[in-house]
C-alpha cells in the first residue's frame, strides 16, 4: 500500500523501515523548513505549501491509501480535508484529544481513569488560585505544544509562583498539576486496527532525566494485577476513541495505582525496544493496524532494554556486543538531541540490567 506520513523525524523513518519489507511505499509531508535527513532515501518528501489541502494535498502525497502521523502536533483541520479521499489513521478527532493536556485529562477522568489533580489557567490570577488549591510542589505545563520537558515549570514556593505569574500574561494556557508521589514511571504501547482488534505490549519501565526518556526496560517487573490494570486502561482509551493505530500511554505508579500522565497518539520512544526481543515491532503493528491487517505478536520471549543516544554516538565496542541492536537516525549531533538508540535483549533479567547499567555508565561518563 502507499502510505503518507505527516512528519519526517526518526519515528517516520522507523515506520518506513518496518514497512518496506511488507511492500509498502511512503511519502513524507514536511512543514516548510522541517529537517528531512531521517527519511532521506525512504520515499518521496513533499514540503507543504498553503494551497495543499483536500484533493490537492492528496495528489501531492501521491494518492496514498492511508495517511498517518509521527507526531501529535499536527494540523487536525488539514488532516480532516483528506478524509473524503483516503483513510486517515488515527482519526484526527482522536489526535485532537491528545493535543491539549487539559482536554486529555478531562477525557481520561470521564472514563474513570486517574490523572494527577489539575487546574487550567489562562492568566496570573487563575495560576495563583490553581496553585493554592493544589499546594506546593506543582508542575505547570503549557496545554499545547510542550514535549520532552519543554514548556514546563516546577513551582516549590511563593517565590517560584511570583516569578512565573510575572510572565503569565505572555504564556499560553497552562495546566497546573499536583505532584504525583510515584515510585516509578511506566508506559503501555497498544494497537487497535479498524476491525476493532486490540493488542497490548507488556508494561515498560522508563527512566527519564530532565524530562527526557533515558532508558526503558520491558516487561516491567510487576504483579500480574498491575499489567492487567494497565491493559484495562488502554482498552478503555482505544475503544472510547475508536482508535486505529499504535498509541502510547505514559503512567506513574503510586502504590498499586496507575495514574496516567500523557497519551501519545503514535509510535513512541518507550516502545523502541519492541524492535528486538523476537516480537512484532510497534512500527510494524502500527502499519498493520492502519492498513487493517491482523495485528502481530506482542509477547516477548526475552527481556528487553533500550537506551537513547542523546547527542552522542555509540562507540564501536558497544555496538559490537552480540545482543545489541544499533539504530541511528541520520541526524547531526547536537547536545541532548535524540540521534539514535540501542536495543538489548537477553534471557536473564539480572544480566540485562547489569549490561544496561554498564553501557549507560560508559556512554554518559560525566
Ligand atoms: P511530561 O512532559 O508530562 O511527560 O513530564 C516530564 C517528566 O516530569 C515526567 O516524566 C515526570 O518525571 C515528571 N512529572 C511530570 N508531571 C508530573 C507530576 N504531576 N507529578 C510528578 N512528576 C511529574
Amino acid at each position: 500500500m502507499h502510505v503518507a506520513i505527516v512528519g519526517c523525524g526518526q519515528l517516520a523513518r522507523m515506520m518506513a523501515l518496518a514497512g518496506w519489507p511488507m511492500g509498502h511505499s511512503f511519502t513524507f509531508l514536511a512543514e516548510p523548513g522541517e529537517g528531512t535527513d531521517c527519511v532521506k532515501g525512504l520515499g518521496t518528501i513533499v514540503e507543504r505549501t498553503p494551497e495543499m489541502e483536500g484533493e490537492a494535498l492528496f495528489a501531492a502525497l501521491g494518492k496514498p491509501e492511508v495517511v498517518t502521523v509521527e507526531r501529535e502536533h499536527v494540523d487536525v483541520a488539514l488532516l480532516n480535508t483528506l478524509k473524503p479521499h483516503c483513510s486517515v489513521s488515527p482519526d484526527p478527532d482522536a489526535i485532537k484529544y491528545c493535543q491539549h493536556r487539559g482536554r486529555e485529562k478531562t477525557f481520561l477522568n470521564s472514563l474513570g481513569i486517574r490523572t494527577a489533580p489539575f487546574h487550567l489557567a489562562n492568566n496570573a490570577e487563575e495560576l495563583s488560585s490553581g496553585v493554592k488549591a493544589l499546594g506546593y510542589p506543582v508542575f505547570v505545563k503549557t496545554c499545547e505544544e510542550g514535549y520532552d520537558g519543554y514548556g514546563q515549570w516546577v513551582l516549590r514556593s511563593d517565590d517560584d509562583l511570583n516569578d512565573l505569574a510575572a510572565k503569565a500574561d505572555s504564556l499560553p494556557e497552562v495546566v497546573i498539576e499536583g505532584r504525583v508521589d510515584f515510585c516509578r514511571e511506566l508506559s503501555l504501547i497498544a494497537a487497535r486496527n479498524a476491525s476493532g482488534d486490540c493488542v497490548f505490549y507488556p508494561l515498560t519501565e522508563n527512566e527519564h532525566r530532565n524530562g527526557i526518556l533515558w532508558s526503558s526496560l520491558a516487561p516491567a517487573d510487576a504483579e500480574a494485577a498491575l499489567h492487567a490494570k494497565a491493559k484495562e486502561i488502554a482498552d478503555k482509551v482505544l475503544n472510547a476513541l475508536g482508535y486505529v493505530g499504535v498509541i502510547a500511554i505514559e503512567m506513574f505508579q503510586a502504590g498499586d495505582e496507575l495514574i496516567v500522565n500523557e497519551l501519545a497518539p503514535r509510535v513512541h520512544n518507550s516502545g523502541h525496544w519492541t524492535q528486538g526481543a523476537g516480537i512484532c515491532s510497534q512500527f510494524e503493528n502500527h502499519l498493520r493496524a492502519i492498513c487493517d491487517f491482523g495485528l502481530g505478536n506482542t509477547t516477548n520471549n526475552q527481556h528487553a532494554a533500550m537506551v537513547n543516544l542523546l547527542g552522542i554516538e555509540a562507540p564501536k565496542e558497544i555496538v559490537s556486543e552480540s545482543n545489541v541492536q544499533h539504530h541511528v537516525y541520520n541526524k547531526s549531533l547536537r547536545p541532548g538531541r535524540k540521534v539514535g538508540h540501542l536495543n538489548l535483549a537477553a534471557d536473564d533479567r539480572a544480566a540485562l540490567e547489569a549490561q544496561l547499567k554498564r553501557i549507560c555508565d560508559s556512554l554518559y561518563q560525566d
